[in-house]
């Protein structure tokens, strides 16, 4: 009998019809009543499978007693209760590496949309506005300072990326690292030292507004934020604050703290980059992803070592 799992996000086929291979699936996203299904199959639900966005409660695993493994489609876990999970014997999952190089790329086409002001350029052409002038000009990136908040995975291909532009890198994180970039013991260090301060660590409550008035106003107003890990690490309501007093010169977020909302004054910036959560959303990566989340639960269910477990 093949063991049955709880989808907790909406998955895209590529994911789901290998998923269904290896599991009956109960789709826990779109179930129209959450408790009756649970009522019919919680003590039957041996894996969970969700998206990196996603949340899975601690009074939801409660209900599941037979609850072996959660794999997450994603590399960020902050949605899984990884203390609970850890207590309860639950191995975790998620997907890293495979999708380093694409959110790399956005992050650098934030700094670059952001310091050269392309999204408003380019609304400045099809407006019309060419023929009565022209664009003003924007910031160089030469020279300047990237400062990376977390220097893993993606902040080191970041760092890679953006030395080629020019840039000088430093970070801050929990641990110095050997690496040839100057190293910050605080935010608040590396945002004053920084043009553009890059949020590329993971979300949860151990970073929630990490980036907050304080950490924006040494930033500068010459400063840019760009954040491509999580919206809860940037406190959102700062930042519009900063941006609308001109203490900020820019932003370039693909993350929000209430997705998909985005705060109307974010949205009637010009002085802001918006893209919507889309670092990883390649074919290439995303069905990389796909092929390392059900083969996490493939291995669990078959008695193999699991590919990529979290703890
Ligand atoms: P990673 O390799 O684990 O790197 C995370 C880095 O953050 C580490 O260098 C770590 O350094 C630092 N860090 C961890 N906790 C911290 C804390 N409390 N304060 C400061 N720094 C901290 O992860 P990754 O693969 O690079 O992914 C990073 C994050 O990007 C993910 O967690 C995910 O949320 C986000 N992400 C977003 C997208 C998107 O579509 N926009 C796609 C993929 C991933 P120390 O241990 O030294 O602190």
């Amino acid at each position: 009998m093949k063991p049955e799992a709880l989808v907790l996000a909406p998955l895209p086929d590529f994911l789901m019809q290998p998923l269904q291979e290896v599991c009956v699936c109960h789709d826990y996203f779109h179930a129209q009543n959450k408790d009756i299904l649970l009522n019919e199959v919680s003590t039957h639900i041996h894996a969970i499978v969700m998206a990196g966005g996603s949340v899975a409660p601690v009074e939801l695993l409660e209900q599941l007693p037979g609850l072996k493994i959660i794999s997450v489609f994603g590399v960020g876990y902050d949605g899984v209760p990884v203390d609970y999970c850890r207590q309860r014997g639950i191995q975790v999952t998620n997907t890293p590496d495979v999708l380093t190089d694409d959110v790399a790329d956005i992050a650098v086409a934030l700094v670059l949309m952001a310091s050269r002001r392309l999204g408003q350029a380019e609304r400045f052409l099809r407006a019309g506005e060419w023929a009565r002038g022209a664009f003003p000009l924007a910031q160089a990136l030469r020279g300047k300072t990237a400062g990376i908040l977390g220097l893993g995975r993606i902040g080191k291909a970041i760092a890679e990326r953006l030395s080629a532009h020019g840039l000088k890198i430093a970070y801050f994180g929990r641990h110095p690292q050997q690496v040839a970039y100057e190293y910050y013991d605080c935010v608040k260090k590396l945002a004053t030292a920084s043009d553009f301060l890059i949020v590329a660590c993971p979300g949860g409550m151990a970073t929630k507004h990490l980036v907050n008035a304080e950490v924006l106003a040494a930033l500068g107003p010459q400063g840019t934020l760009i954040n491509i890990a999580r919206g809860s690490v940037v406190d959102e309501q700062a930042l519009v604050a900063a941006l609308e007093t001109g203490s900020l010169w820019g932003a370039g977020l693909d993350v929000f703290e209430n997705e998909p909302q985005v705060p109307a004054e974010l949205m009637g910036s010009d002085r802001v980059v918006l893209l919507p959560h889309v670092g990883s959303a390649t074919h290439e990566t995303r069905l990389a992803m796909a092929n390392l989340c059900v083969g996490n639960v493939a291995a669990h269910c078959s008695g193999q070592p699991l590919l990529t477990p979290v703890f």
